[in-house]
């Protein structure tokens, strides 16, 4: 049997606007390469017609497989699905909304053949989004950067091409919050980057809730720095210094002067003012907590309903399948 060169992962959610559109041209372009290729979709739970327009796709076309997950699962969650039933040298991640231009995925292959086991898609313009999600994004873009000693460049979202051992490196990771392009990063071998536009979606609207990407921002930096853990202690010394001088202040004024100390308003600003900080140091703590918490279950990332293309390998008479990591 050839071994398939190409993987193509296709994550989505509720997509069915789009799917058809995005098949064609993933197809068109990966023809032309005269290489194997498999495109594998992951349904992650969508709630349309998604499923079906992709089974139609996969009786038409051998190199097409589904992946339907038993219920919404996350972006992220859907990447890893992909990749760990992906069987190509190189997996290529891209979005179905036809935001990361498919034809990007030459480039990607050149700087791959040339050597490289990591190509990741730097977004040099984003076209068709909001101010508020790409301020939201540069502002997380350089906190991300201060906090952590990984050095994950800006402006990357999860298109790229990976080498088939970078891929086998990131199955073997254990860990259940997954930021993808942050462990790409820490796991290190050849990377570079290609540069290309982010287009306007080819139809619907962004899946990414705020609080979706919110989970993402906050995945992303506490898997990748304990450094807010310390804000807590830093900003307690800082305090407990200031606290101290003020004490001697006081105590000087009651002893020494006869003014009167007035204090209730500030004694209510200061109150306020740490219980703020205080449960800020907790809620920071809950977020590491929650994590660690998630990771103890162990629960599988995603939970498959079905497959479909994979051959026999996946297909156990459409009973629940678990991929173990
Ligand atoms: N997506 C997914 N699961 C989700 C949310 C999004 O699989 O819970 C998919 C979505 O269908 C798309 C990709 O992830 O193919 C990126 O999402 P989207 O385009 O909505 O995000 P944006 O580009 O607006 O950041
Ligand atoms: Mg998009």
């Amino acid at each position: 049997m050839d071994t398939t060169v190409y993987s193509l992962v296709v994550p989505l959610y509720n997509e069915e606007l789009v799917i058809t559109e995005c098949y064609k041209r993933l197809k068109q372009i990966m023809d032309t390469l005269n290489e194997s290729y498999e495109i594998i979709f992951v349904n992650d739970g969508s709630k349309d017609n998604s499923d079906k327009i992709i089974e139609e796709i996969c009786n038409k076309d051998s190199n097409v497989r589904l992946i339907n997950f038993s219920r919404n699962f996350g972006h992220q969650s859907a990447i890893t699905a992909g990749m760990q039933f992906s069987e190509g040298s190189a997996i290529i991640i891209i979005d179905a909304d036809l935001q990361d231009p498919p034809e990007v995925i030459y480039r990607m292959i050149e700087k791959w053949k040339e050597g490289y086991d990591v190509v990741y898609g730097k977004r040099i313009k984003r076209k068709g989004e909001t101010f508020f999600k790409k301020f939201t994004a540069k502002i997380f873009y350089k906190i991300l950067d201060k906090l952590t000693d990984v050095n994950i460049p800006r402006d990357t979202g999860d298109f790229r091409l990976i080498d088939r051992k970078v891929c086998d490196v990131l199955n073997a990771l254990p860990e259940k919050n997954r930021y993808v392009r942050g462990l790409v990063s820490w796991i290190g071998f050849k990377q570079t980057e290609v540069e290309f536009i982010r287009e306007e979606r080819f139809a619907g609207e962004t899946k990414y809730s705020l609080k979706k990407m919110l989970k993402l921002a906050f995945d992303g930096i506490t898997s990748f720095s304990y450094k807010p853990l310390k804000f807590a202690s830093i900003i307690g010394i800082m305090m407990s210094i200031i606290g101290f001088i003020y004490l001697l202040v006081v105590l000087f004024k009651k002893f020494f002067t006869d003014k009167n100390i007035q204090g209730w308003t500030s004694l209510i600003g200061v109150n306020i003012m740490f219980s703020g900080i205080i449960l800020l140091a907790l809620g920071i703590m809950g977020e590491y907590i929650g994590r660690i918490y998630e990771e103890v279950k162990n629960r599988p990332i995603y939970i498959v309903k079905d497959t479909k293309g994979f051959g026999k390998k996946y297909e156990k008479n459409n009973t629940t399948y678990i991929k173990k990591i």
